[in-house]
């Protein structure tokens, strides 16, 4: 099934003719580069006098080998939180179109959606935390653009129905976007081999979580060259920059350290809802699908505030629809959940 994308694209983007860098403009051989106003001497901490290259092929490439997809059908941008900007400033026009997102859910969608003065349409997952697809097809209208799948779902951390979905990539007429931030925690398969079979479909992922460089800002994502080409004419000409490109490439070399950690993570979370399950204080800890737990308790704050006093901070979502009395923790070192566990043991005695 092909959609006609472009027909959903903004129309300023559409015809937007897209800055030149330097770097973009001459590609032979050269031994002087008197072309981009760069410090010939260098830089006082390292070779960081050039701009970078401005699409990351070197990343792409090593990501391309990784996940088994053309690295053209790549981009990187500075964090999830950038690929998530630019799907709107794409797509959607200010006070005009609108996006369908459905909590509980990553709070950035809807704030970006805010941010770019696109109205956000929720429609609140099913009590057990799956996808109302019916709701979602009928509330899509005209001038809904984006719809967004958190799959696993922060923050209740189990997958969405891969069948509804797939009924949603079917039948919903714009972007559908899927997070895949947590899929190397996950026993479903990533939707990036669906790519071939659906035009409106970009799966995003990120070197975050499961990689370990949260602080080096890499979000990824993979969609067909039309998207992607899009993408590169309305990201900033250099978004990823040297040292972080350097620094992601040489991560990218230790698949099998973070395949290793990614295992210790899944047993440690089922060890750690096991624990959790023993205590008179908790009323639920939902099936998860990555590296947190969703935990309802009797009293979320008053649980919130016990393990904040013993310095160990929790995220309190209990204020999430959906989410009451909810807390959400991270699945730590064997010690971190050990110490957690002991710590825990003496508010259930109190
Ligand atoms: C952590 C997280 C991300 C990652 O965001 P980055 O900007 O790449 O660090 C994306 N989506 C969800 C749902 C997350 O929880």
């Amino acid at each position: 099934m092909t959609k006609n994308i472009l027909s959903m694209v903004r129309e300023n983007i559409r015809s937007l003719k897209p800055y030149s860098s330097a770097r973009h403009e001459f590609k032979g051989k050269a031994s002087i580069f008197l072309d981009a106003n760069e410090n010939p001497f260098g830089s006082p901490i390292g070779e960081f006098n050039r701009y970078p290259d401005p699409l990351q092929w070197q990343l792409k490439f090593e990501l391309a080998r990784i996940k088994g997809v053309p690295a053209e059908n790549i981009f990187i941008g500075n964090g999830s939180d950038e690929v998530i900007d630019l799907v709107y400033r794409i797509f959607c026009d200010p006070s005009k179109d609108n996006v369908i997102v459905c909590p509980p859910t990553y709070g950035m969608y809807e704030v970006s959606g805010h941010i770019n003065d696109v109205a956000v349409k929720k429609i609140k997952l099913t009590k057990d935390y799956q996808l109302n697809t019916a709701q979602i097809l009928e509330a899509a209208d005209e001038n809904t653009k984006l719809l967004f799948i958190c799959s696993p779902n922060n923050p209740t951390g189990n997958s969405m129905k891969r069948a509804d979905i797939l009924e949603l990539l079917q039948k919903f007429n714009g972007i559908v976007v899927i997070d895949e931030a947590y899929i190397n925690y996950s026993q479903e398969k990533t939707f990036i081999a669906e790519l071939l079979n659906f035009s409106n479909l970009i799966v995003m992922q990120t070197l975050s979580k499961a990689w370990g460089l949260a602080a080096l800002r890499l979000g990824i994502c993979f969609a067909s060259l039309d998207i992607i080409d899009l993408f590169n004419k309305v990201k900033p000409p250099y978004n990823i920059n040297q040292s972080s490109q350097e620094l992601g490439l040489k991560a990218l070399q230790n698949v099998n350290l973070v395949n290793d950690w990614i295992k210790t993570s899944i047993r440690e979370r089922e060890l750690l809802k096991n624990e959790l399950l023993r205590f008179s204080f908790v009323v639920r800890v939902n099936e998860s699908d990555a590296n947190f737990l969703l935990v309802k308790c009797e009293d979320a704050d008053s649980l919130y505030n016990y393990l904040t006093a013993q310095e160990i901070v929790v995220r309190n979502r209990s204020k999430e629809p959906g989410c009451e009395n909810c807390l959400r923790i991270t699945v730590g070192t064997a010690e971190d959940n050990q110490t957690l566990i002991k710590i825990l043991n003496q508010y259930d005695g109190k």
